[in-house]
């Protein structure tokens, strides 16, 4: 088998990539390693109508399941502040479904999608880009994209590193829940959530529950779901999966071949979010690959794809990096003291007004310049 552009997976990332790239005229073949495109899925669904305005989705209602305002933010001892906008700011997507939707976009752009198949092997050659699928058959191109998501096994073949800040996550959705349906929950602390956060998020009649933690997410999230009072709700859906929190990886592209999205580490060291982020990669990957390809220069290092997607995100990353740097050292005191600083020294306006669910620079300058809540929190980072 032979194309222009092989595509490892059919996530955001692949799907995104693909279109893009036979949107400009190039074969485009996508492998992915399971039946049905979407499964199994790992993810709380939370995209922000930003993003996907500046990834020019239209995304169908049958893929939403809430649309949200805003986001109340729980420190570990109980102090609490809520960011809101008059407008909804985020949707929470079925991503099973939004996965699909996202592979037919790029079927109907022209490109091919084989289920089932997963890529064991990567070589490049100075003429050519060659995977093998488990059971030994070669795919041919003349550039890879790597769209395999965390596991980052292409990409070491390929010479490239894996993405770290690696945390194990899980989640359950629960059904019959009254709640607040215009509301995410944040709640931090070290007991329950070690290294990342437990959120709620509601949709129609119950939330999606969930947290990251350096080890045991399973035991913690039940501890937690206990503490936050829903222990009587029945769970209707159990999932697993692996929050990225160290960033984009150092290097994304190597001889016939580029990682994108979580592949590539292209995911918010905050939040843990990577379906806007490494969708916007993909698309530049796409682009890229496909400009190369049409212009014949395949063979020179992809780095025009490095260059341009750090344009647009590198600065975000690196606030986001530090800001992941910051909640990792502080002590839970030290988050509540940050936490009343917020709320009490116009930290909730500046998020309402600079805040953006995927560009988050802005907003976090604007904290950590303001005296009070940065010199209280330095102040508290180990006590
Ligand atoms: C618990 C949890 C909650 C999350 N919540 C959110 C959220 O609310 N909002 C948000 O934006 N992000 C969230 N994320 C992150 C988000 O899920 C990822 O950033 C996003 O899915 C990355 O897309 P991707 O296409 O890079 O990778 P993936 O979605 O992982 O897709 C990779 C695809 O490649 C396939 N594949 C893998 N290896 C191979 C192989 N060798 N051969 C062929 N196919 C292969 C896989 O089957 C899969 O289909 C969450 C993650 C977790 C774990």
């Amino acid at each position: 088998m032979k194309s222009d552009v092989v595509v490892v997976g059919c996530g955001p990332a692949g799907s995104l990539a693909s279109l893009e790239a036979a949107r400009k005229g190039v074969e485009v073949l996508i492998l992915e390693e399971h039946k049905a495109v979407g499964e199994p899925d790992h993810c709380a669904g939370l995209v922000s109508i930003s993003g996907l305005k500046r990834l020019d989705l239209r995304v169908p209602e049958e893929c939403v399941l809430n649309r949200v305002y805003g986001a109340r933010f729980f420190s570990p001892s109980g102090v609490t502040f809520t960011v809101r906008r008059r407008t909804a700011q985020a949707v929470v997507l079925d991503r099973r479904r939004f996965d699909r939707w996202l592979a037919s976009l790029a079927h109907d752009a022209g490109a091919h999608v084989i289920l089932g198949e997963k890529v064991d092997f990567f070589m490049a050659r100075p003429e050519e880009a060659v995977v093998a699928v488990k059971g030994g058959e070669e795919v041919r191109g003349e550039v890879v994209v790597d769209a395999e998501g965390c596991r980052g096994r292409v990409a070491r073949l390929a010479g490239l590193p894996r993405p770290v800040g690696r945390l194990p996550a899980v989640q359950f959705e629960l059904a019959g829940v009254d709640g607040d349906e215009d509301f995410v929950e944040l709640h931090f602390g070290s007991t329950f959530a070690p290294g990342f956060f437990a959120w709620v998020i509601p949709i129609e009649n119950g939330v999606r529950v969930g947290l990251g933690a350096y080890s045991r997410p399973g035991e913690r999230l039940k501890a937690f779901i206990k503490r936050r009072g829903l222990s009587d709700c029945k769970v209707i859906r159990k999932i697993t999966g692996v929050i990225i929190t160290g960033g984009p990886v150092k290097r994304t592209y190597a001889s016939r071949i580029i990682t994108v999205g979580d592949a590539a580490g292209q995911v918010k060291p905050t939040t843990g979010g990577g379906v806007v982020t490494g969708g916007i990669c993909a698309r530049v990957a796409g682009r890229v690959v496909a400009e190369a390809i049409l212009e014949g220069k395949v063979g020179k290092p992809l780095r025009a794809y490095e260059r341009t997607w750090r344009g647009i995100l590198g600065r975000e990353f690196f606030f986001m990096g530090l800001a992941r740097k910051f909640l990792n050292k502080v002590s839970d005191r030290g988050l509540d003291v940050a936490f009343s600083a917020i709320r009490e020294h116009g930290g909730t306006e500046v998020l309402e007004t600079y805040g953006d669910m995927d560009f988050e620079s802005e907003a976090l300058k604007r904290l950590l310049v303001n005296p009070y809540i940065l010199l209280r929190s330095i102040l508290h980072l180990i006590v």
